[in-house]
Order: structure tokens, then C-alpha cells, then sequence
């Protein structure tokens, strides 16, 4: 069996990982960290690691579908062009929209920012990236005049104190927070983390300050002013090469003390964390969502790199303000204009940046003003403004804040098209055209991770059914539409040497993003292109000159203000909102892989104790939570990880997997006024005790329809890892005979064998046909585990192919996994410490866990910490 292998990068998050894949006949077989990819050196983390797993076809959009019929590519292009066309002939230009995505490699980014903004005469096209480091971008540009990220991993290496601010970059980053585990352990560097929760993160902390979300450019403010207090500031550099300090540093007034009423921090606490700081030349102050999803997420990140201005740690080796991106693209994405207010090449719409486009692009209709970001492009929608949209690889009737407004839009819009890898999305159901996209393994192109890397990904395999690259989709479309010319590009070399020479159009070193010696590459160069960084020359900012007007940085005042969901006597509950380690965005990529899914199953809400106690509420109880905007059932999870008052959701559950849908219903509109950045970290939100009258565990070999779904209260959906589909649901006893009748009536001509359980007082049901299980059920007062609802031995033939489904389900009470790469469940590691572990090593060692990716090491690393608590209270009691 002939093995090729690929050079190509991880889809996932913004760290960018190199993979090299394995391809035998036409399949991806395996994929191991590429050793020579300067983002991990060789490390992948559980998702990265899982990438074979999630390359089935069954959830795959195969053929173009037009008003519900499957149609060929021209006919779809067709229709896309011509609706759009008397969408703007009636209605304007700015009567359209596109919604792009991080997702998209940097060439398909670059031909949609093009049709919309040279062609199409609109620059409405906008990114799902606004939801995650628009502020970054805002505050970049406001501080250096131009969206520079001025940090890589290297510096993560050699930092001798790395903040963290709003980043749990342990699951949210894993292999970038494993290269500062490793500074922490092989040169003691030392990690500070700022973050309302307590996160897995923590775990290499040496201070964790657990602030008040929305606090931080209080925070800031005081650390720039205890700069300037004890003479702390590098004045040669601040009076050489920044400007307007005086006014930011009279804004930033602040003490410690009322530094720490603001932030609920302890005061020493804060001067330790100042003192530090203060002390250590080497300090990047790495941040993420926890600072950009805020109405003063703009604010908050001038606030800190207003601190690296002061102390001059900026364009130097191991130091500096790092944002990092949640999405694999974001940066390729800002690099060609991919937001509603930049042009491509990091140019604005200031004239001569409108001229120098129009005239590179020979752009019949250039746009000449900023277009709607998200949130403003979805409320235009709704009003009617908007009449035709085309989305591609997003889902933002999941993540953008107030979805129900989404919905609405998308079910009110003239005309709606979504380009897609799979079938089915909570934004797709609103389509009235498809469009098969091709998927991670089945296209190249370039994609740019957080620390200004430029990498390869390279098309393993050949695109299932109909798949087409998004690029050649785009440029299908505006060729339908009578934009020969400008897209009759032969390939997507070509597209990307186009880029590359826009770059260095008229730039002559007024933008740092220059890569036009690559306007020339050739196919096969292209094919071989390694992963290299921009800017060639030095470190960003190395030379003390940046991109504004004056040559100089500038400090911004920063004003701290309120947060806009603010809690009240009818929603007193803090809602913050965040990733799990193993899921992706909305599930579209992971949700198919079992594996992926045994870390957390099933949505839950995280509470405090004492506000559980406060409320009569236990682990796995529904509460109803609601807010101004909406409300939603859920399970709770008990945790001391969340502040009294406060409550943490994951932000990846949807339609397709829960009735619970979307943590973003629960959320305002309330956006950044400079980055136009939603306020995601921080809702407004009451809760309610449910109590349902009966709890349903289920096993089905199928996915259930929607008229099922629907006898349940509450439903969620995991997939099965034999196979088939685990459901948890509640229903009401009067909609119980019904739900089951429903159920017989799919799997007919069954066997069915039905006892009950009088311990839990439940009724336990299962059908078999033909030695294969259909369904296997309980219904009762209590959720019944995972592993009660498989059959006794008595009752059926130890030799029925169901029992493969049951076996694995059925070795003790279910446990989530901690360590996913060898199916290390929470409950065996506990029995290992029980048994005398006591080091990562010992575990390891008999378990495996924690030997491979290592994304599991901080909550290994929590568990053995509560162990030796426990020990120590047990000795001193
Ligand atoms: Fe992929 Fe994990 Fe690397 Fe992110 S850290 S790029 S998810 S392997």
C-alpha cells in the first residue's frame, strides 16, 4: 500500500500547527506534528491529533441545491449571480452582503473581498473574525497605525514573565501554552493569569488574578501608573519614538487600592502582580477573547499596550503586547481586507488607499466607505436593507449575540446563499442556495497564524461529490455575473501571487505587510513554499519606527467605563462565555467525532456552590436560564472554577446537537463603538430550577427526526463511540406513551424487551432487530447512567452484534475522558491516585495519560494537586 505525505497546517485554531499527513488510495490515513513547523516544532494537541476522525463524509454537503432541489455548478452560479444582480440593480449596491470566516484560506478571503469592494461596488463584507480579535485590530491600528502583532512564539521561549489576559490558552491554545509550560519548567519563567475563572490554564501559574470581568483597563491603568510612580517607564524611548503620553498617563491615575475596589482583587495581590512587571524587561502580556469581547475591548488592549509603551518592551526579543487569534485565518483574513472596514493589504478607506486598490484591481465600482460590521450587517438584515446574502464557512446564527434577531433576518431575507462542507447548520436551514465547499483536506492555498506566519495547506485528497475550493466558487460567481477580466484566474497560484503583488503596490515601506517578492512564484514554487514570516526584514517595530504618520507609536488615553449588560434584582448572574478543549466553534468540524465529545458530552452551565446552595440546586440539575434577550434549559455543573454570582457556558452547542441551541441568544447586540466587537464575556442572566417530570436516556442507531425531538422538554445529542447516537432528554409523563410509539414506529419489526429497574424506579426498554440494537431506553424520575441503559445479561443472547455497542458503554458508570488520545476516563485516574500515584510520571506510566498531546496534563495535573490536599489536611487534621 503506497503511504504519500503532505507538508500542510492544522485547520483549527490560530496557532497554526504544520502537520504532516499520511495518504494511502486516496484516503488520509494518520497525521503526526510536523517537526520542522516553526508554530510547534512536532506538537499537535487532541484536535489537531483527531483530524482523521473527522474526515468522514456522512454530515458532507456533495451537490450544489437550489429552493431544495440538487442542481450542477452552473446552474447554481447562475442563480447566485443573477439574484444578486437584480437585488443591486433594484436596490443598490450596499443591498448586499457577504459574511466570511476565519475558516477561509487567505486566497478565497482575497477573491471575495475583491468581487464585493472592487466589483460588486459594496464593501458590506464583513467576518466572523469581528467576534473574536476585532478590537485587537482597532487597537492596533490606533496605537502603531497599522494592525501589527508585534510578538511570535519565539518570544514566548525566552519571556522571563508571560501575562495571560482573558486567554485560556491551555485548551483554547494548547500548543502554544505547552511551549510556555516548557519556558516555566526549563528556565523558571514565570506566568501570571488574569481571568475571572479559574481555567486549566492556571495550572502554571505563579499568580492568578481573578478579576471582575470588564475591570481591566482599570487594571492596566493602575499598572501604568505604578510605572510611572516608581520610575519604572523607559522615558528615553517613550520621549524618542511614541507621542500623546501625558494625556494617557494623566487618564490612567489610579491607586492600587481603588485599583482593587474596581477589580475585587486583592490590593497585595495587585502589587505583586505591578511589582513584577515593573521588574521584568522579558514580559509579553499575551491576550485573547477575555479582553476583545468587550464594549470596551478596543480599550482594553490600547490599555495594555500602552504599558509596553511605557516600559519600551516592544520590537524587542521576548517582550511585548501578543494578541492571539481563535481561528486558523483570522490574520490571512485581516491581511486582505476581510472586514467591513479595511481595504486589502492593511489600506483603510482613506483615499489614496481607495485610489491605489481601484487602480491595481482596475475596479469598475470601487467602494469608497467602511460597510456594516457583524452585528450592524445582521440588524440591516432584519430591517429589510439587506436583501441578499451569501455566508461562507460560518454559522452565525450560533455564534453572533442575540440569534434570535439573526434568525429572523435570515428568515426574512430576500435572498440567501451558504457555502458549506456539511449538509446541515443552523444558518444553512435558512439557505435558499447551497454551495458544496471543498473541505480542509481537499483544497490549497495559504492561511497566517497569530504570530504573522504564512503556511501552505495542501490538498491531500480530491473533494468528495461536487466540493468545490471557495475561491473558485467566488470566482465562478463573479464570472456569472460579467466580471471576466478582473477573475480569470487559471489557478489559485495565481490568486495568491496577485496578493502578494498588491501588497507592495505603491507601498514603498508605508505598510509593514509587504510579501510582494512573491508576486512572481511559480506553480511549482508555490507547491514547495515553506512557512516564513512577514515582516522578512526584523522584528516588527525592531528599528523603533512604526507605520503612523509621525513615525512614532502612540499611547491612546484610555477612560474605563461601564460594562452594557450590567446585572440587576431580575438578572443577577454574571454570564461568561468560552471553548471546551476538545470542540470547534459550532461543532461543524468535531461534531461528528465521538472522541471529541467524551471530554464534556453534553452542554452545562457552570455555578458556584454556594449560589447552587442559594438556590436549591445539584450538579446535573435543569435550571432555566434567561436574560433580557432570551432564555434556554440547560444541565448545571457545580464548580468552584466560577466566582459566586458568576456562571461560565461553552459557546459551541446548537440546534443541530440541543434544545438548549446557542449561548449567544442569552446576549445583546452591545458591540465595541471602535471595533464594533460584541460584549460576549459578560450577560446579564437569572436562573430557575426545572424540575421535569421524567429524564430519558437513550440509544438510537439513527439520528432522531425533528417531529421526535420534539416530545422532549429538553433534548441533547452526543455521538455514540460504537456507533449510533447517545440522547439525554426530558419529557412530560402524559408525552411518555406517545414518545415510545413513535420510536416502535421507526424501528418496526423489532424484538423488544422491557423491565424495570426498581432501584431507580425507571422503565428500561430494548429493541434489537436482527441481532443489531435499534434502540435502547430509560425513563424514570432520574437520569440514568450511560452505562445502566444497556441490557442485563439474562435477558438477552451474550452474542448479539449490540452487545459491541453495549460493551463499551458498559465498563462502570460513565466518566468524562481527560485524556482523549488514549480514552483516559476521570474515574481511572481517580482509582490510580487511590491506589498510590502521585506524579504526572506514575500516571503516565500506568495509564498513559498525559503522554501524547498533553492537552489533558493541566487537569492531571489539578487532580494530582486536590490529591495532595487532601493528604496534607488529612496529616495536619
Ligand atoms: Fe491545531 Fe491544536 Fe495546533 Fe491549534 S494547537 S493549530 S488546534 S494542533
Amino acid at each position: 500500500m503506497a503511504v504519500t505525505t503532505s507538508c500542510t497546517t492544522c485547520p483549527y485554531c490560530g496557532v497554526g500547527c504544520g502537520v504532516i499527513a499520511s495518504v494511502s488510495e486516496h484516503k488520509l490515513i494518520a497525521v503526526e506534528g510536523d517537526p520542522e513547523h516553526p508554530a510547534n516544532h512536532g506538537r499537535l494537541c487532541v484536535k489537531g491529533s483527531t483530524l482523521v476522525d473527522t474526515q468522514g463524509l456522512e454530515s458532507r454537503l456533495l451537490h450544489p441545491v437550489v429552493d431544495g432541489d440538487e442542481v450542477d455548478w452552473d446552474t447554481a452560479l447562475a442563480e447566485v449571480a443573477g439574484r444578486f444582480q437584480r437585488v443591486i440593480e433594484q436596490h443598490g449596491p450596499d443591498s448586499v452582503a457577504f459574511y466570511l470566516s476565519g475558516q477561509l484560506l487567505t486566497e478565497d478571503y482575497y477573491v471575495a473581498n475583491k468581487l464585493m469592494k472592487g466589483f460588486i461596488g459594496s464593501a458590506n463584507v464583513d467576518t466572523n473574525s469581528r467576534l473574536c480579535m476585532a478590537s485587537a485590530v482597532a487597537a492596533h491600528k490606533r496605537a502603531f497605525g497599522e494592525d501589527i502583532v508585534c510578538c511570535d512564539y519565539h518570544d514566548l521561549d525566552v519571556a522571563d514573565l508571560i501575562v495571560l489576559v482573558g486567554s485560556n490558552a491551555a485548551w483554547a491554545h494548547p500548543v502554544a501554552y505547552q511551549r510556555m509550560v516548557s519556558s516555566v519548567e526549563s528556565r523558571g519563567a514565570e506566568i501570571i493569569v488574569i481571568d475571572p475563572r479559574v481555567t486549566s490554564t492556571c495550572d502554571i501559574a505563579e499568580l492568578h488574578l481573578q478579576i471582575k470581568p470588564g475591570s481591566d483597563t482599570e487594571l492596566f491603568n493602575g499598572l501604568l501608573s505604578y510605572l510611572i510612580q516608581n520610575s519604572l517607564c523607559d522615558l528615553e524611548f517613550i520621549d524618542s519614538s511614541t507621542e500623546h503620553s501625558s494625556a494617557s498617563f494623566a487618564a490612567a491615575e489610579i491607586t492600587v487600592a481603588e485599583v482593587a475596589e474596581a477589580t475585587g482583587v486583592d490590593s497585595q495581590l495587585i502589587a505583586r502582580f505591578y511589582e513584577k512587571f515593573g521588574k521584568t524587561a522579558k514580559t509579553v502580556t499575551v491576550f485573547s477573547q477575555g479582553i476583545n469581547q468587550s464594549v470596551a475591548g478596543t480599550d482594553n488592549a490600547n490599555a495594555i499596550i500602552n504599558c509596553h509603551l511605557a516600559t519600551g518592551r516592544i520590537g524587542v526579543v521576548g517582550a511585548g503586547p501578543f494578541s492571539i487569534t481563535g481561528q486558523p485565518n483570522a490574520m490571512g483574513g485581516r491581511e486582505v481586507g476581510g472586514m467591513a472596514n479595511q481595504l486589502a493589504a492593511h489600506m483603510d478607506f482613506q483615499p489614496e488607499h481607495v485610489a491605489t486598490v481601484e487602480t491595481f484591481w482596475s475596479a469598475p465600482n470601487m467602494a469608497t466607505a467602511p460597510g456594516a460590521k457583524a452585528v450592524e450587517l445582521f440588524e440591516k438584515m432584519a430591517d429589510g436593507k439587506i436583501k441578499a446574502i451569501w455566508i461562507m464557512a460560518t454559522n452565525p446564527a450560533v455564534s453572533l449575540p442575540d440569534t434570535q434577531l439573526v434568525k429572523k433576518a435570515l428568515a426574512q431575507c430576500d435572498f440567501v446563499v451558504v457555502s458549506e462542507t456539511v449538509k446541515q447548520t443552523d444558518t444553512s436551514v435558512f439557505a435558499d442556495v447551497l454551495l458544496p465547499a471543498a473541505g480542509w483536506a481537499e483544497k490549497d492555498g495559504t492561511v497566517t497564524n497569530s504570530e504573522r506566519c504564512i503556511s501552505r495547506q495542501r490538498k491531500l485528497v480530491a473533494a468528495p461529490g461536487m466540493a468545490r475550493p471557495d475561491w473558485a466558487i467566488i470566482v465562478g460567481v463573479a464570472r456569472a455575473m460579467g466580471f471576466q477580466t478582473g477573475f480569470s484566474y487559471g489557478s489559485v497560484a495565481e490568486v495568491f501571487q496577485e496578493h502578494a503583488a498588491l501588497s507592495g503596490y505603491q507601498n514603498a515601506g508605508s505598510r509593514l505587510f509587504d510579501i510582494s517578492h512573491l508576486k512572481d512564484l511559480s506553480e511549482s514554487d508555490y507547491d514547495q513554499l515553506q512557512p516564513f514570516y512577514w515582516p522578512l526584514s526584523s522584528k516588527p517595530f525592531a528599528n523603533r519606527q512604526f507605520p503612523t504618520s509621525s513615525g512614532k507609536a502612540r499611547f491612546v488615553p484610555v477612560i474605563p467605563g461601564p460594562v452594557a449588560q450590567k446585572t440587576n434584582m431580575e438578572y443577577p448572574f454574571v454570564l461568561n462565555t468560552g471553548r471546551l478543549r476538545d470542540q470547534w466553534h459550532t461543532m461543524s468540524r468535531t461534531g461528528t467525532t465521538a472522541k471529541l465529545f467524551a471530554h464534556q458530552s453534553h452542554p452545562l452551565l457552570e455555578i458556584n456552590p454556594v449560589d447552587a446552595q442559594g438556590i436549591g440546586i445539584t450538579s446535573n440539575k435543569l435550571v432555566r436560564v434567561t436574560s433580557q434577550q432570551g432564555g434556554l434549559t440547560v444541565r448545571t455543573k457545580l464548580t468552584e472554577n466560577v466566582q459566586a454570582g458568576h456562571l461560565f457556558m461553552p459557546i459551541h452547542w446548537n440546534d443541530q446537537y440541543s434544545s438548549v441551541g446557542s449561548v449567544g441568544q442569552l446576549f445583546s447586540r452591545a458591540v465595541d463603538p471602535i471595533s464594533g466587537q460584541p460584549e460576549l464575556k459578560h450577560g446579564a442572566v437569572n436562573l430557575a430550577l426545572v424540575t421535569p417530570e421524567l429524564w430519558v436516556r437513550l440509544f438510537t442507531l439513527d439520528k432522531l427526526s425533528e417531529p421526535l425531538l420534539q416530545q422532549f422538554e429538553y433534548w441533547s445529542v452526543t455521538p455514540s463511540r460504537c456507533g449510533g447516537w447517545e440522547y439525554e432528554c426530558t419529557l412530560s409523563k402524559a408525552s411518555a406513551g406517545s414518545m415510545i410509539e413513535q420510536l416502535d414506529r421507526l424501528y418496526s419489526h423489532c424484538q423488544t424487551s422491557d423491565y424495570t429497574d426498581l432501584m431507580s424506579a425507571s422503565q428500561r426498554r430494548f429493541a434489537v432487530r436482527e441481532r443489531q440494537l435499534m434502540y435502547a431506553l430509560s425513563v424514570g424520575p432520574v437520569l440514568a447512567e450511560v452505562s445502566e441503559v444497556v441490557l442485563p445479561d439474562q435477558i438477552i443472547d451474550g452474542e448479539l452484534d449490540w452487545r459491541a455497542l453495549a460493551g463499551a458503554v458498559n465498563d462502570g458508570p460513565s466518566s468524562p475522558l481527560v485524556c482523549t488520545c488514549f480514552e483516559v476516563s476521570e474515574l481511572a485516574i481517580v482509582s490510580a491516585l487511590a491506589a498510590g500515584c502521585d506524579s504526572l510520571d506514575q500516571l503516565g506510566a500506568q495509564l498513559k495519560c498525559g503522554t501524547n498531546c498533553g492537552s489533558c496534563i493541566p487537569e492531571l495535573n489539578q487532580m494530582l494537586k486536590k490529591k495532595a490536599l487532601k493528604t496534607n489536611l488529612t496529616i495536619s487534621g
